[in-house]
């Protein structure tokens, strides 16, 4: 399609767009692809001083193939979706093991990683290997669902399938590269969620939402379900060094691999967690101090977490090492924690208690 939809976007990112992103120096696959993950749920200046340290710590796909996942997971730490650090790791293995080393550079192979989906594997070839690839990030399916005003939730194959079409269509040859980034910059930048720029837009002649005055409509949002609600007991077990005793989550599913405080049956009342917790850890605990309760929201579920600190009265052995350990809090913020799990263990004592 020549309708001057990449010749306008481009001119428009020789303006405007964002040509000075840590990733945009040295652009090779290793660092394109870290920053593609790092920014699939994440903002530009959120990812920015995460994407600097991780570069710092592993510089290349074999000294984070070969890293002790606790450390990739601690760099990780706050960005969520851990999912994506743990695939990470994976798929740099995968390259280093059945690839010398190399990233692939066609979108079957990059795609067969854990972890990189069509539209990343595309950004890799374009950025990396200035190869002709179409893209389709969140930003690109809101520019093209209300460029070409096509209805439905992208979440949909139908819909999903349509904007693929309209993503190949405008892909240029040449610039693939400038192309690339300026569509997703177009996106972040004017295209917005809510409340779009079209005044500043290069776009809007040939803009069908904006013809219509219907930008609001597109894309069409997720049928909306409620989320099941779930509950939880936290325990800060404290031993007499003042040290806490962290679990680690098991590898797969909500915060796998990460370091995390035990959990207990909501069904105990609160006299009853001494009781829990011997039964659990096999060590005498004083009374529970409650603190305050929070909820945390999941993808499927909201999860409301009712801390309690209680403080060890018997010798704390643990035999489970693996899956357990018994550290100071400073040590425990240097490890690669769930969000909600640092906030309570950074935040001061007062603002918990009841
Ligand atoms: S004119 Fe408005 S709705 Fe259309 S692409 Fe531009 S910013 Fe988005």
């Amino acid at each position: 399609m020549n309708d001057g939809f990449a010749q306008k976007l481009l001119a428009w990112y020789d303006e405007n767009g964002r040509h000075d992103l840590p990733w945009h120096h040295d652009r090779n696959p290793y660092r394109v692809w870290v920053s593609e993950i790092m920014l699939q749920q994440t903002q530009v200046t959120t990812v920015i001083p995460y994407f600097e340290a991780f570069m710092q710590r592993f510089p290349d796909v074999k000294a984070l193939a070969s890293a002790p996942v606790d450390d990739v997971l601690s760099h990780w730490s706050g960005l969520g979706y851990y999912a994506r650090a743990r695939n990470l790791q994976k798929a740099a293995q995968q390259v280093a093991n059945e690839h010398g080393g190399e990233f692939p550079g066609n979108l079957e192979q990059l795609q067969a990683l854990p972890g990189i989906g069509r539209s990343t594997a595309a950004a890799i070839l374009a950025q990396a290997f200035q190869q002709r690839a179409a893209i389709l990030d969140g930003n690109v399916k809101r520019v093209l669902a209300r460029y070409h005003a096509i209805p439905g939730w992208p979440g949909k194959t139908d819909v999903l399938n349509q904007l693929w079409e309209r993503a190949e269509e405008h892909t240029p040859d040449a610039r693939i590269r400038d192309y690339t980034q300026a569509i997703m910059d177009l996106g972040a930048m004017v295209c917005t969620r809510s409340r779009p720029a079209c005044d500043n837009c290069p776009l809007q002649n040939g803009c069908d939402a904006y013809a219509n005055n219907e930008t609001s409509l597109y894309p069409g949002s997720k049928p909306k379900k409620a989320k099941p609600e779930k509950t939880t007991w936290m325990v800060i077990l404290e031993d007499h060094q003042g040290r806490i005793l962290l679990e680690r989550r098991p590898p797969s599913g909500i915060w796998g691999g990460l370091w995390s405080l035990p959990e207990l049956d909501p069904a105990y009342g609160p006299e009853e967690l001494p009781d829990a917790c011997e039964q659990a850890f096999g060590f005498h605990c004083g009374e529970p101090e409650l603190t305050s309760g929070f909820r945390h929201t999941f993808s499927h579920y909201h999860l409301h977490i009712q801390p309690a600190r209680l403080t060890v009265q018997s010798p704390a052995h643990i035999n489970d090492r693996d899956s357990y350990k018994w550290v100071h809090r400073d040590q425990a913020l240097t490890l690669g924690l769930p969000a909600p799990i640092r906030t309570l263990l950074t935040a001061p004592e007062q603002t918990l208690l009841l």
